[in-house]
C-alpha cells in the first residue's frame, strides 16, 4: 500500500486486531483496493471513515448450553458481529461450524457491508454464528442447539434492527428451529429471520438464489468482457452445499459441464457432467457425503483429501467456481488453473482465495468475480424475501428469480461503471466491487454525522 493515510489506518488495525489472520486478510485486500478511491476523495479522510468503517459497530458473545440425545450438557460459544448499519438493519448469516472464531466472523461481517452495499437494497452488514459442529447431530440434537443459540440471540435482533439468514452449516431446517424459538419468545411472528420455510414467510427461489446468481453474475461479467458464455464450458464448482448445488444446476442449464464437486473430505471428478437428481439426494435428502455420489455414478472418480493429494483445482476447466468456504484456493492452485487456460474464477463462497492466489489469478488476465460481488444473490433474495414478509405477500418463483436476475446483473454494470470510472483492467472485479461496495457506505455514513 502507497498512500500513507492508508497504511497508517492498516498499521493500527494489525495491532487493534492481533491473532485474527482471516479479519486482517479481508481488510488488507479491501485497504490495498480502496486506496484509489482515498486519493481521489479527499473526505474519506477528513472524516476518518476508514477507521470508523473497519470497526464493528457492536460484537456480541454469548454461552449456548444445551443437552444432548444422552442428557448430557453441551457447551458452546455463539457470537453476533452487528458490523454496520449505515445503509439499513443488519444483516447477515449464522454459521454453524467447528472452525468458526471472532477472526472468521468478523472478515465474514466486514465483506457482508459492502455486499449487501452493491445489492442496492438498504441492509447494513453482520454476521453471527458458532463452533457448534452440526455433523453427526440428530435433528432433536440441531433443534435443542438452536433453541438456546436463539434464547439469547433474540434480544439482539429484530425485523428493524438485525435479520439473521443461512450461511454454513446453517440451513432451512436450522432457521425454522431458530424462527420458532423466537416466535415464542417475542410473542411475535415476524420477518425476523430469512431463509424462511415456504409455509411461514420464506421466499421462493431463496434456497437456489446464491449459486443461480453466482452463474447469472458470471454469465454477465464473461459476456461483457470476453463476449463469451457458459456455453459448451467445462466447469470447475467446489464444495456440496447450497451454493455448490445450485451453481450447479444453473451452469449445467446454461450449457456448460460440471466435472467436479467436493467437502472437507475429499472431491470428486465427473467427466460427463453432474446427475443433479443424484447430488440433491445425497446431499438434501440422505445428508450424505460426496463420496456417496462417487460410489453411485458409474464413471465417477473420488479424490480423499490427505497431504500430497491433487486438489480439484489441477483439473483443466474454463471456469472455476469456488463454492465451499474461506481460503480453499491458494496460489499452487491459481497457478494450476491458468496453467491449465482457466479464463474465469467467480466466487461463491466467502473469500475462498487467498490473497496471493487472487493477486496471481487478475495478473494473468483472468476474470475474477469476488464473493462479493459473485455471491450477492443470497443476501440479495433475503431482502426480497424481507419486502414479501412486509408486505404480506409471496412473489412467484419466476418473479423472484427476474429481479434476482436483474440485480446481479446490476452488480456486475455498477462495478463495470466503476472499473471505468477509475481505469481498472477489466478483469478485476475485486478493486471495483470494493469501491462502489464502500461509495454507498461512505456517503451514509458521512450524512449521519459522526457515529
Ligand atoms: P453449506 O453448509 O450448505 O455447504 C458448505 C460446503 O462447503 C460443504 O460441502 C462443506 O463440506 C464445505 N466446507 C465447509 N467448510 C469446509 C472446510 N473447512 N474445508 C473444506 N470444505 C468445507 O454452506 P453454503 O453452501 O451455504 O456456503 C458455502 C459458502 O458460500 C460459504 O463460504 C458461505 O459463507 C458462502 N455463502 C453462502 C450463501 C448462502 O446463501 N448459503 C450466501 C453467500 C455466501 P463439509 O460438509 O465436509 O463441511
Amino acid at each position: 500500500m502507497n498512500n500513507a493515510y492508508v497504511n497508517k489506518v492498516f498499521e493500527e488495525f494489525k495491532s487493534k486486531n492481533p491473532g485474527e489472520k482471516e479479519y486482517t486478510q479481508a481488510c488488507q485486500e479491501i485497504l490495498e483496493s480502496l486506496e484509489l478511491m482515498v486519493e481521489k476523495n479527499p473526505a474519506i479522510e477528513k472524516n476518518q471513515l476508514l477507521e470508523r468503517f473497519l470497526e464493528p459497530e457492536r460484537l456480541v458473545q454469548f454461552r449456548v448450553a444445551w443437552l444432548d440425545d444422552n442428557n448430557v450438557v453441551r457447551v458452546n460459544r455463539g457470537w453476533r458481529i452487528q458490523y454496520n448499519s449505515a445503509l439499513g438493519p443488519y444483516k447477515g448469516g449464522i454459521r454453524l461450524h467447528p472452525s468458526v472464531n471472532v477472526s472468521i466472523l468478523k472478515f465474514l461481517a466486514l465483506e457482508q457491508c459492502l455486499k449487501n452495499s452493491l445489492t442496492t437494497l438498504p441492509m447494513g452488514g453482520a454476521k453471527g454464528g458458532s463452533d457448534f459442529d452440526p455433523k453427526g447431530k440428530s435433528d432433536m440434537e440441531i433443534m435443542r442447539f438452536c433453541q438456546a443459540f436463539m434464547t439469547e440471540l433474540y434480544r439482539h435482533i429484530g425485523p428493524d434492527t438485525d435479520v439473521p439468514a443461512g450461511d454454513i452449516g446453517t440451513g432451512g431446517r436450522e432457521i425454522g428451529y431458530m424462527f420458532g424459538q423466537y416466535k415464542r419468545l417475542q410473542n411475535e411472528f415476524t420477518g425476523v429471520l430469512t431463509g424462511k420455510g415456504l409455509t411461514f414467510g420464506g421466499s421462493l427461489a431463496r434456497t437456489e438464489a446464491t449459486g443461480y446468481g453466482l452463474c447469472y453474475f458470471t454469465a454477465k461479467a464473461m459476456e461483457t468482457v470476453f463476449g463469451d458464455s457458459f456455453k459448451g464450458k467445462t466447469v470447475a464448482v467446489s464444495g456440496s452445499g447450497n451454493v455448490a448445488i445450485y451453481a450447479t444446476e444453473k451452469a449445467q442449464a446454461l450449457g456448460a459441464k460440471v466435472v467436479t464437486l467436493s467437502d472437507s473430505n475429499g472431491w470428486i471428478y465427473a467427466p460427463d457432467g453432474i446427475d443433479v437428481a443424484v447430488l440433491k439426494q445425497i446431499k438434501e435428502v440422505e445428508r450424505g457425503r460426496i463420496k456417496d455420489y462417487a460410489a453411485r455414478v458409474p464413471g465417477v472418480t473420488y479424490v480423499e483429501k490427505v497431504a500430497g493429494a491433487p486438489t480439484l483445482w489441477t483439473t483443466k476447466v474454463d471456469i472455476a467456481l469456488p463454492c465451499a468456504t474461506q481460503n480453499e484456493l491458494n496460489i499452487d492452485d491459481a497457478k494450476a488453473l491458468v496453467a491449465n487456460g482457466c479464463k474465469v474464477v467467480c466466487e461463491g463462497a466467502n473469500m475462498p482465495c487467498t490473497l496471493e492466489a487472487a493477486h496471481f489469478l487478475i495478473d494473468n488476465g483472468v476474470l475474477y468475480g469476488p464473493g462479493k460481488a459473485a455471491n450477492a444473490g443470497g443476501v440479495a433474495t433475503s431482502g426480497l424475501e424481507m419486502s414479501q414478509n412486509s408486505m404480506r405477500l409471496s412473489w412467484t418463483f419466476e418473479e423472484v428469480d427476474a429481479r434476482l436476475k436483474g440485480i446481479m446483473e446490476a452488480i456486475y454494470e455498477n462495478i463495470n461503471a466503476t472499473q471505468k470510472k477509475y481505469g481498472i483492467a477489466a478483469n478485476d472485479c475485486l478493486t471495483g466491487a470494493n469501491i462502489a461496495g464502500f461509495d454507498k457506505i461512505a456517503t451514509a455514513m458521512i450524512a449521519q454525522g459522526v457515529l
